[in-house]
């Protein structure tokens, strides 16, 4: 279980393997290296409090299960903890469904939305796309441009500006597909009228999932914007892009925690091939790198 943790959390794990006994002081010096190494990764100071505490709880109160040292006791919460903090686990239908995409602009929303056409066209079903980004100019000729490259059909309208009329005519026009993907909109900063205008989208297309893009390094701010969008049509997965950078992605957390739903897919370069199911292990181990 040790290599699913990363060298930060390793470090402390030996720091606990060279004591005789774990003792509540023991317990409590792994707990604040952890904190550390969290809220270096950008981990909101609300979550790792809340996890700091079960931690030490568990560690004390809970007995070792038979055959388990103490050592190894500990290290199962701590690892069991983490994955909580990764909220549920998102099963992926290979089956008829209709994704509406939500995100700031500039989240690697449309980058997605192709990638996960790739994705589903990938399992063998017929994929449509429908392109309602009305505000960013371009924004049309990028997702075709990365639909066609795999040869998805992309539903746009760049001259209109009304994004409702464009996805009952997309939805009319791509009747036929069995998965069907629509970009909405994003801003710099969640307006009234972009919130008004995805919870029309929602209720027009009955979205089975209405999933929320979030770039890596966006920290902090992400717990705001993932109760806006939450609130309006209740976020059920969430998709962490640019992985492959520098951030951790520990800010997403709280888009996690705050929607009550788990992550998705994580975003690992800029080709439509780079979308990866996501796997808590390896979450934690970048994490806690
Ligand atoms: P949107 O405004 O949310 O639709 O964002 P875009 O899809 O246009 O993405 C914004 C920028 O992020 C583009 O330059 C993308 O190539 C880049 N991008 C998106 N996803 C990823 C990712 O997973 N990794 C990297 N390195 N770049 C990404």
């Amino acid at each position: 279980m040790l290599d699913r943790l990363g060298t930060g959390l390793k470090d402390a794990m030996k720091k606990l393997a060279g004591k005789t006994v774990i003792d509540r002081a023991a317990v409590e010096e792994l707990v604040k290296d952890l904190q550390r190494v969290l809220l270096q990764s950008d981990v909101n100071v609300k979550l790792v409090m809340g996890l700091s505490k079960s931690i030490k709880e568990r560690a004390l109160d809970e007995e070792p299960p038979k055959g388990m040292n103490v050592r190894e006791h500990v290290l199962r919460i701590v690892y069991q903890e983490l994955v909580k903090l990764m909220g549920k686990e998102c099963e992926v239908t290979l089956g008829p469904q209709t994704i509406l995409m939500a995100g700031l602009q500039g989240s690697g929303k449309t980058t997605t939305t192709g990638k996960l056409a790739r994705f589903f066209q990938k399992k063998g079903l017929r994929v449509g796309v429908i392109c309602a980004d009305v505000f960013r100019p371009g924004a049309y000729d990028q997702l075709k441009t990365l639909c066609n490259k795999v040869n998805v059909p992309c539903y746009g309208e760049p001259a209109e500006t009304d994004a409702v009329k464009i996805v009952k005519a997309g939805i009319k026009e791509l009747k036929n597909t069995e998965v069907l993907l629509i970009d909405t909109q994003g801003r710099h900063a969640l307006e009234d009228s972009l919130i008004d205008e995805i919870i029309e989208l929602n209720n027009i297309t009955k979205a089975t999932h209405r999933w929320l893009v979030i770039d890596a390094a966006l920290g902090q701010q992400a717990r705001e914007q993932a109760a806006r969008f939450h609130e309006a049509i209740s976020i059920d997965g969430v998709i962490i892009t640019k992985m492959d950078g520098t951030a951790k992605g520990g800010g997403a957390l709280s888009a996690v925690a705050e929607t009550g739903s788990g992550i998705v897919f994580i975003g690992s370069g800029e080709t439509i091939e780079d979308l990866e199911r996501f796997d808590p292990d390896r979450f934690i181990s970048r994490l806690l790198g």
